[in-house]
């Protein structure tokens, strides 16, 4: 599954056309202005992505057009956002392939999702001296709400390292998953580094051994297929914001089984079934863990974004951001005083560096007033800092509307770096 070269189109449209980066960019309006009076190389895609036009008209139209609270409204308007909303889920199903729509329960992002299992899954099912396996790559959201179970509950975190080129070390894998490990939480793709951790395997041995999978999918689903029935994960969790989508609306995927079993993680209004002073009775999944009104526009946003990736020519899409990587090393890798971090042979469109004698935060400065947009510093991923002995990084992050000459941009602003560092 890691290795599928591109994402899977779950319904090819009518409308699928070839891939043709010009036109892409025309879609996301940002693209077009300037910043610091230069043109804009947007290369912060795994923060957050930029938004196509088809997204923002999808969340203009709903809140012009049909926009009213969801469910238990008996007008037209309630229904229409009702029908809007759970299309948007079962729109989310078709993506991620999952068995049927009560799996997929819309959260605020993956962060959510993430504590949303280790709450209610994890504070009911784990207990003193069970074990969870976590990764040195992985980003604090799958790493703090695990530590905050541990402090509940003693759980035991184990973290499996990673090699010089930050490609996962299946074999300390495989060394590390025990009789007691009831859990392995791992990352999908480094944020950090593009490592693309080997699914199939990991798998495999957890379910070996009888333990459960999350995949925090944030950057994986935007790099690679998903087909959450064909990897058998457990849980799969990713963030709107990344896949091209509204800030606001994550998703977490739970196997049917494994959601119906867990307790609710918030209370409140659309997560019961019956109320009374004396005990409640709860809805089953996923409006049980849906408490208070959801994010209504942004889930049709969400939705407006997976169709217009399905309108994209999936294998092409991969093959540029393919290119973009290689192109991007390759220049990165031609000057002596920059490090590259993260040269793992499975690799997303992802590229983290340091500079000799230069602090990253100096080196995202420069490049801004560059026009060049880059994330600086620890990416939250401080363990992985560590691990490599660095504070930060730069980081350059390729989305679909990426171009060879953003590349460019990014190698002619490390030259304005070594002109004032030099
Ligand atoms: N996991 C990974 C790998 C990420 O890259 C991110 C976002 N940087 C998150 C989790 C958290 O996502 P969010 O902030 O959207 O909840």
């Amino acid at each position: 599954m890691n290795t599928a070269p591109a994402r899977r189109v779950d319904r090819p449209p009518a409308t699928t056309v070839p891939f043709d980066v010009d036109s892409v960019r025309a879609d996301f309006p940002i693209l077009a202005r300037t910043v610091h009076g230069k043109p804009l190389a947007f290369l912060d895609s795994g923060a957050s992505a930029q938004k196509p036009r088809q997204v923002i008209d999808a969340i203009a139209r709903c809140y012009e057009a049909e926009y009213a609270n969801i469910h238990r409204g008996v007008y037209e308007l309630s229904a229409k956002a009702t029908e809007a909303y759970e299309g948007a889920r079962a729109r989310v199903q078709r993506f991620v392939n999952a068995r049927s729509a009560s799996e997929i329960v819309f959260t605020k992002g993956a962060t959510e999702a993430i504590n949303l299992v280790a709450t209610s899954w994890g504070g009911t099912f784990l207990k003193e001296g069970d074990e969870v396996v976590l990764s040195v790559l992985e980003h604090h959201a799958n790493i703090v709400p695990w530590q905050l179970l541990r402090e509940r509950t003693g759980i035991v975190l184990k973290v499996v390292p990673v090699d010089d080129s930050g490609a996962f070390r299946l074999d300390d894998y495989e060394a590390l998953v025990g009789p007691r490990t009831r859990l392995v939480a791992l990352t999908h793709v480094s944020n950090v580094l593009g490592t693309v951790l080997p699914v199939t395997e990991i798998v495999r041995i957890a379910h070996a051994h009888g333990a459960r999978v999350l995949l925090d999918g944030a950057q994986g689903i935007v790099h690679r297929s998903v087909d959450v029935q064909a990897m058998d994960v457990d849980f799969y969790c990713f963030s709107g914001h990344k896949l091209y989508g509204p800030g606001g609306i994550g998703v977490l995927y739970g196997k049917e089984a494994l959601l119906a079993a867990m307790p609710p993680y918030q209370g409140g209004g659309d997560m019961i079934e019956r109320v009374t002073f004396e005990r409640t009775t709860f809805a089953p999944p996923p409006a049980r863990f849906e408490a208070g009104t959801p994010p209504i526009a942004a889930a049709v946003g969400l939705h407006a974004a997976l169709d217009y990736l399905a309108t994209l020519d999936a294998t092409a899409v991969a093959a540029h951001e393919h290119d973009l990587l290689a192109y991007a090393t390759e220049r990165l890798r031609a000057h002596n005083d920059v490090r590259l971090y993260g040269t793992a042979s499975e690799k997303a469109a992802i590229v983290s560096f340091t500079m000799d004698g230069v602090h990253p935060h100096d080196v995202g400065t420069i490049l801004d007033r560059a026009g060049v947009a880059v994330r600086v510093g620890h990416h939250c991923a401080q363990p992985l800092m560590d691990r490599f002995g660095i504070a930060g990084t730069v980081r350059a992050s390729f989305g679909l509307y990426n171009t060879r000459e953003d590349v460019d941009r990014l190698i002619g602003g490390l030259d304005e770096v070594r002109e004032i560092f030099g």
